[in-house]
């Protein structure tokens, strides 16, 4: 990826609407959270015919996403998930395990929550950022005027920063 000019994206504040391709965006860092860990796929095993069954985890990464019924492509027995209970193995495999940090853009009434993937060091608060992701909506807000946005991304470029005007009191 080499975009380092702020011109070849848009501001968060200009987003719209969700995207299904990736986009060029950028933004000020107002909050970053911590580092942690995740599992890229999860294994679970099914009660009823002893399968076992790897899911990939997605975006945005909190929580596993069952299936409906134990897959027959994937060797299961078809049947609905009210009828075979799906056990979770744990997984401690070290290439099964990626880490990610939450980072909150703000603009205005916009806010972009970014989840960077991958052991990049993540920006500093203050931090203009530019990143590709696909877009999508955080939630429905209330207001029509707040607008909330996320995505994801492996890397970012910094374009600006405000630690050499930072004023120590
Ligand atoms: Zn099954």
């Amino acid at each position: 990826m080499t975009i380092t000019n702020k011109n070849d994206g848009i501001r968060i504040c200009d987003i719209t609407r969700p995207t299904s391709e990736s986009i060029i965006i950028f933004g000020k860092v107002t909050r970053c959270y911590d580092t942690n860990n995740f599992e890229k796929s999860s294994m679970i095993k099914c009660s009823n015919c002893g399968h076992t069954i790897q899911i990939d985890n997605k975006f945005p990464y909190d929580k596993l996403k069952l299936p409906k019924y134990c897959p027959e492509s994937k060797g299961g027995c078809g049947k609905y998930r009210s009828i075979c209970k799906f056990n979770y193995e744990v997984n401690n495999e070290k290439k099964n395990w990626g880490i990610k940090t939450n980072i909150f853009l703000h603009d205005g009434t916009t806010s972009f929550m970014l989840i960077l993937l991958g052991d990049n060091t993540p920006p500093n608060v203050g931090d203009l950022i530019l990143f590709k992701a696909k877009i999508r909506a955080k939630f429905k807000a209330k207001s029509p005027i707040i607008k909330s946005w996320t995505g994801e991304t492996t890397e970012f470029t910094l374009i600006d920063s405000e630690h050499s005007s930072e004023v120590i009191a």
